[in-house]
């Protein structure tokens, strides 16, 4: 399709507006960092935040959008199940979806997988190693063997997901547990990358290795040319029978 993917970042934005530490880590807002990264990687990217009318994600700019990028957290219930329906209807029809960290509760990421999403969780100043173990996967493109964060959230298995049909970063926590961090779906024509750090205490979607996965989840969940789906009753394309 398009050579480079036109990118929505969606965030509830509302972490950096309420908790002065949270805003000065991320003055432009989690998006912001999330956008400027993207742009980086030459991506042509706009914003969206739940307190927009239609949280930001109005029809007109659906369709304008190739791949969507997706943090929550603390408002996952304010997110109105009629946008939810026309996300994930965008969704099934080709378009991509990157969900991120806490993103894993939200409304439409819990919809397309079809189970409770749960697992374990610690703000505990674990370090996180993140294995690649998709090596050649087109999302670890320029990362090594493992990407190291300092500092972040603890989440462990058990994670209540559907078995991934790729499983590309699995993650060690200082702590002892471990976590499939990089998961990959399809759901109808649509590619599903679900990429677990960026608590918002922290700085990690300012880290260099992270925004590069991210800008190649993107790259990756974007649409390709399709053949038309149809559907329904069909006349044979063949004399049946007799
Ligand atoms: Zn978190």
């Amino acid at each position: 399709m398009t050579s480079s993917p036109r990118v929505t970042v969606w965030n509830e934005y509302r972490h950096e507006l309420q908790d002065a530490h949270i805003g000065a880590i991320y003055p432009e807002g989690i998006h912001g960092a999330i956008a400027a990264g993207l742009r980086e990687h030459n991506l042509e990217v706009r914003t969206a935040t739940l307190d927009e009318p239609e949280h930001g994600l109005t029809e007109a700019t659906l369709a304008e959008t190739d791949v969507l990028i997706w943090w929550g957290h603390k408002a996952h219930r304010e997110v109105d199940d009629a946008i939810v329906e026309r996300v994930k209807a965008r969704v099934l029809g080709g378009m991509g979806l990157v969900v991120l960290h806490s993103g894993h509760f939200s409304k439409i990421f819990k919809s397309l997988m079809g189970t409770t999403c749960d697992l374990k969780w610690r703000e505990g100043g674990d370090k996180e190693r993140l294995w690649v173990v998709a090596p050649g996967h087109p999302i670890t493109e320029g990362i090594g063997e493992y990407i190291e964060l300092e500092e972040e959230e603890m989440y462990g298995e058990h994670f209540d997901i559907p078995v991934p049909e790729t499983l590309v970063f699995v993650s060690w926590f200082t702590g002892g547990e471990v976590f499939r961090s990089g998961c990959c779906y399809s759901r109808g024509a649509g590619k599903i990358f679900y990429f677990r750090p960026g608590h918002e205490t922290l700085p990690t979607y300012h880290n260099k290795e992270i925004q590069r996965v991210i800008a190649n989840g993107v790259r990756w969940a974007a649409p390709t040319h399709q053949v038309t789906r149809n559907f329904g009753n069909r006349q044979p394309l063949e004399a049946i029978g007799r």
